[in-house]
């Protein structure tokens, strides 16, 4: 089956509001088809009470206790439990005067989030659905492998791309997250992980597209690289992108030595637009010639995310297109088979299919893997448990169409 009659047999409701009328019901090709913003506002939501601390640059921090007459090396000190220390509360920063830790909680929050979910799967993967100070909700993971310990971070609320296979893009994108709010989402886990565990890797693969909020991304790498503070190693962080290609130039140039993951999910342009929309406005050959330019800037190879979703993307023809794009690239593919999201019809393709699939890429000399799945018995596909959220809220009818929940369902056989 072609994926436009795939499509065509999917139906989007307003399942939220049984009030919507029929005429309100859009079709999947009017979601996938309007132009992409791809910078969503700043954080412009109301802030109720105190500023979260880490919200302050160092420099504000020293400000501060200067205005209440303490010394800038407190400044250090607070910076270091916030940071590296496994600490929920002011009072456990032992090393400050009682008074100043009184001060610092009455005028600071100590963290920019509140945890609303806590999921713990069978795999020891370790899911936590973060509410905002504005009440917006995000989601960042803990995956356990042998002497690796892996954290998935969130960049906005939301994400405007319009992949059909993804959780966090089926409400639309809301706001992009501040600096502090990505680098914090590290922090939180760090904070809950046994004492003798060391997180190894960052992956930027949450919820959200990292380089539409480039700048606020970089700088909370910047806090998660430098030595003063968090002091992970660079090359441990992998930064995956839909494949914007100015962006992924811009990246290059700064001369960071983070990875880069694109997520490509289709070996031509016809069908990649009608997997990733944005598509439509950028082309894989100008993601490609953006990702050799990373590759020359840089030296580090590309990964490339293919989510195999079965009968769509996964036909041996696909392979053979696929590794005709890559091969002699200084490329890795990463076939992920396709997360179940419930709202969702696509599915992910059975071993042998994705079986023929690798051996395709490995004859023509493409290295290949086939990712392992994580939590998979905690809603671990991106998006899927705020989207659970979201969806059992009300939803406020001025705002729509970017607030409804949109569900794909199958229509029956008789209906086509
Ligand atoms: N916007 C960025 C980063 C977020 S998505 C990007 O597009 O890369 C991170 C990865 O998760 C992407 O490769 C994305 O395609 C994949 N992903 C999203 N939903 C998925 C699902 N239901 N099953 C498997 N992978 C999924």
């Amino acid at each position: 089956m072609s994926v436009i009659s795939q499509l065509c047999r999917l139906v989007l409701i307003l399942h939220v509001n049984p009030a919507i009328p029929p005429s309100e019901l859009v079709s999947i090709t009017t979601h996938i088809s309007p132009a992409v913003d791809v910078s969503p506002p700043a954080f412009s939501g109301h802030v109720p009470d105190r500023r979260a601390i880490l919200e302050l640059t160092p420099q504000e921090l020293t400000d501060w206790l200067a205005s209440i007459g303490q010394p800038r090396f407190r400044a250090k000190q607070i910076r270091k439990w916030l940071i590296k220390g496994r600490i929920s509360h002011f009072d456990q920063m032992t090393n400050l005067p009682v008074e100043l830790r009184r001060q610092l909680s009455e005028e600071f929050r100590f963290s920019s989030f509140e945890c609303s979910d806590h999921l713990t799967g069978s795999d020891q993967t370790e899911k936590l659905l973060l509410k905002l100070q504005d009440g917006e909700l995000v989601e960042c993971v803990l995956m356990r492998d042998p002497g690796r310990r892996t954290v998935c971070i969130s960049t906005q609320v939301g994400c405007a791309m319009g992949c059909i296979f993804c959780a966090s893009g089926l409400l639309g994108v809301k706001r992009n997250l501040t600096p502090a709010e990505i680098f914090e989402q590290v922090l939180v886990l760090h904070r809950l992980m046994r004492a003798d565990e060391q997180i190894t890797n960052v992956v930027v693969m949450g919820i959200g597209e990292p380089l539409a909020n480039y700048r606020a991304l970089m700088e909370a790498l910047d806090v998660l690289t430098s030595e003063e503070d968090f002091g992970l190693g660079a090359r441990r962080i992998t930064v995956s992108t839909v494949g914007l290609p100015e962006k992924i130039r811009e990246f290059a140039r700064s001369g960071r030595q983070f990875n880069l993951a694109v997520s490509l999910h289709a070996p031509n342009d016809e069908l990649r637009t009608e997997i990733v929309p944005v598509n439509r406005s950028i082309g894989i050959q100008d993601i490609l010639a953006a990702a050799d330019d990373f590759f020359d800037a840089t030296g580090r190879r590309i990964s490339y995310e293919y989510v195999l979703m079965s009968g769509i993307n996964d036909q041996p023809e696909h392979a053979e297109q696929l590794a005709a794009l890559l091969r002699g690239r200084n490329a890795h593919v990463n076939l992920i088979p396709m997360n179940g999201v419930s709202e969702l019809v696509m599915t992910a393709p059975g071993e042998p299919a994705t079986q023929q699939f690798c051996q395709i890429l490995e004859q023509w000399g493409v290295p290949v893997t086939v990712r392992k799945r994580k939590g998979a018995d905690i809603d671990a596909a991106c998006g899927q448990l705020r989207l659970n959220r979201q969806t059992a809220s009300p939803v406020h009818t001025e705002n729509l169409p970017q607030q409804v929940a949109l569900l794909a369902v199958p229509v029956k056989e008789s209906d086509t």
